[in-house]
């Protein structure tokens, strides 16, 4: 804590900005916290495994441990890997440079779908959003290089900036892979225009989250008259998706890619396609290769000084293509069902406390209450780690390419996802594995989802005192839960479907309510004329602001059977405030703060500790703040949501 400021004036220096000026971020991340260095530590964890299992050499074959330890050896063999160069390539662009004709450009195109080369468009499994007991096709659209459409399309100087670097790393990447520095120019010129024409057609972040925008079906013959040129029914034959019917994210993309497969030469498909492949492959080729991606997507992009180290890189693509399989063991040997007890008690406190909230609104009618409740109570809470998983008896690993075996863990990652398509939803799937420190609601399963590698102080410690467990997990659950009600979720039913359950005139006082946390974060900057889009945060930020707000009540209720002490001069109102403060306030670099407030729909740090305290009453007063102080918000202009 730094209590040489005024908890009042600015809340994020208080709660951490002593921790924060006594650890700088290291060279390799972006961001940095207490709670970031809990999940780099389970990095270190995962190492320890896969060190462990690796001293062994006769695992049965296929057996988990022969996988993640030969996956991890693989990885780790960097002058193997070196030594192959961009040589694990040439088959696929063996396959790129025989295009000759529309039906083999539409073979390697869904063969790239194979690889996770989602370009220009992908597909995917998902519930349907207006039935969601069944999981279908959905196509997405995709294929840029940068973030998103504004990178490609707005006048502002940083974008203007960033397509110079893109163009840039284009032409180094294809160099790298044989170019000449004249072809190089040349093939990066072909793909910034192709992707910019595609960037013409898509959504923006905003529109992006806006569940109507995207919620389009169509039976495939529908689909085939809107893009003659591409083969459907050979699509879904190809990739073994057996459907009638696709939902399709954005029509009008698909459109644009229509156009592109009539009108642009095959020699710049080849070229676009190359790329994509290399901007996928990048990270698990050669050091130069690892490099040259790192220098744009970390260095320039999100501020980063330095690259993460080998094993660290080796662990999060293992964690990210053979999850469940290192998560098992991590959860066998690091989180305690004594953890898992404890939080889903707090998960059932909680979802107590929304419902008195939602009881309590003075500003919804009974009709309205009722729904909200009636999805209440339809939550699926899941704690630490799936009851069943994964299989991957099927995944051939072995110790002599890390190539190899990341394509082996894509296509199995491919075949898994396609597979659920067309069958009844499976909700013992997560989203996330074990290990990660995250959470995560989905609307149309009605979930919210807590994976073992959150579940570590600072924010929860089975052994700290409710203050700082309600105040940092009880948010991060609230906010979960309040995601269910938020601009977005509050559009999906019990069922979760995405189907209106309100009156016209509640709903019309829920968008008046939104709209002050809109106006709220509208006026937060990150530098002279760059602040946050309010609509891009809104959903975040109203899980803050309910999350804040119910894991209080529900942090008053435990305060009534178990009465928490003063410690060190606080009160246990001020410790619940500041373990929230401790565990959301991280520091963050300039870079990453612009790609943020960009693109993403979580405000940067500062503002999620300032922007939701600064409108609750209980803040000021377990703080003693006066009206007029700067971290409580003038009564006319104090946001509540629930
Ligand atoms: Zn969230």
């Amino acid at each position: 804590m730094d209590k040489s400021v005024d908890a009042c004036t600015n809340f994020y220096d208080y709660a951490n900005g002593a921790w924060r000026a006594a650890n700088p971020i290291p060279a390799s991340m972006e961001r940095w916290s207490r709670r970031w260095a809990a999940g780099e530590q389970n990095k270190d964890q995962l190492k320890t495994i896969l060190e462990e299992t690796s001293q062994r050499h006769d695992w049965a074959a296929n057996s988990v441990e022969q996988q993640i330890s030969d996956f991890y050896g693989s990885c780790m063999d960097e002058k193997r890997i070196n030594a192959a160069g961009a040589k694990p390539l040439a088959p696929i662009f063996a396959e790129i440079d025989a295009i000759h004709d529309s039906a083999s450009l539409q073979k390697t195109i869904t063969h790239l779908h194979d690889l996770n080369v989602f370009t220009p468009f992908g597909s995917t499994s998902s519930p349907d959003n207006h039935n969601p007991t069944d999981v279908v096709g959905r196509i997405f659209a995709s294929g840029l290089g940068m973030p998103d459409r504004d990178y490609y399309l707005k006048t502002e100087k940083r974008f203007v900036e960033a397509r110079a670097k893109y163009r840039e790393h284009l032409v180094k990447m294809f160099q790298l892979a044989g170019y000449s520095k004249d072809a190089a120019k040349k093939a990066s010129d072909t793909v910034f225009a192709f992707e910019t024409r595609l960037a013409k057609s898509h959504l923006d972040n905003v529109q992006l989250r806006d569940p109507a925008a995207t919620d389009h079906k169509y039976m495939v013959k529908t689909l085939q008259v809107m893009t003659p040129h591409f083969n459907w029914n050979q699509y879904l034959q190809r990739t073994g998706i057996n459907v009638t019917e696709l939902a399709v994210d954005q029509p009008l993309f698909m459109e644009a890619v229509e156009h592109e497969l009539v009108a642009t030469p095959l020699s710049d498909w080849r070229t676009y396609l190359k790329w994509s492949v290399l901007n996928t492959a990048a990270p698990f080729l050669s050091d130069k290769f690892v490099k040259q991606d790192f220098e744009f997507y970390q260095a320039y992009l999100r501020g980063a000084k330095e690259m993460k180290p080998r094993w660290k890189r080796c662990v999060e693509a293992e964690d990210n293509l053979l999850g469940e399989a290192l998560g098992r063991k991590y959860v066998e040997r690091y989180f305690p069902p004594e953890a898992k007890a404890r939080m889903q008690e707090m998960v059932k406190n909680l979802l107590s406390a929304m419902g008195d909230t939602i009881r309590g609104l003075d500003w919804m009618t009974p009709a309205t209450k009722q729904r909200a409740l009636e999805k209440l109570a339809t939550f699926n809470p899941k704690v630490g780690y799936p009851d069943k998983w994964k299989d991957y008896s099927s995944v051939h690993i072995t110790p002599d390419s890390y190539f190899a075996n990341v394509l082996e863990g894509i296509r199995y990652g491919i075949a898994d996802d396609r597979s659920q398509i067309g069958k009844p939803v499976d909700r013992g799937r997560w989203g996330m594995t074990p290990p990660t420190s995250d959470a995560y609601y989905n609307p149309l399963l009605n979930e919210i989802v807590f994976p073992a590698g959150i579940l570590q102080p600072p924010a929860f410690d089975v052994n700290a005192v409710d203050a700082v467990n309600y105040g940092a997990i009880g948010v991060v659950i609230g906010h979960e839960i309040s995601h269910g009600f938020d601009d977005q979720g509050a559009q999906y039913d019990a069922q979760g479907r995405l189907n209106n359950w309100w009156t016209p005139e509640d709903l019309k006082a829920f968008q008046a309510r939104t709209a002050c946390v809109v106006d709220q974060f509208e006026n937060y900057f990150i530098e002279p004329g760059i602040h946050h889009n309010g609509k891009l945060v809104l959903g975040e930020s109203i899980g803050d602001l309910g999350g804040a707000k119910i894991a209080h009540l529900a942090f008053q209720k435990a305060q009534q059977q178990h009465p928490a002490p003063t410690l060190d001069g606080f009160t246990p109102e001020q410790q619940f405030f500041i373990a929230w403060g401790q565990f959301r306030g991280d520091a963050t670099r300039p870079e990453t703060m612009r790609m943020m407030v960009q693109g993403d729909p979580h405000p940067i740090a500062k503002y999620r500790v300032i922007g939701p305290l600064s409108n609750l009453p209980a803040f000021a007063q377990a703080f003693g703040c006066a009206a007029d102080s700067a971290m409580v918000r003038p009564a006319a202009k104090r946001c509540e949501v629930w």
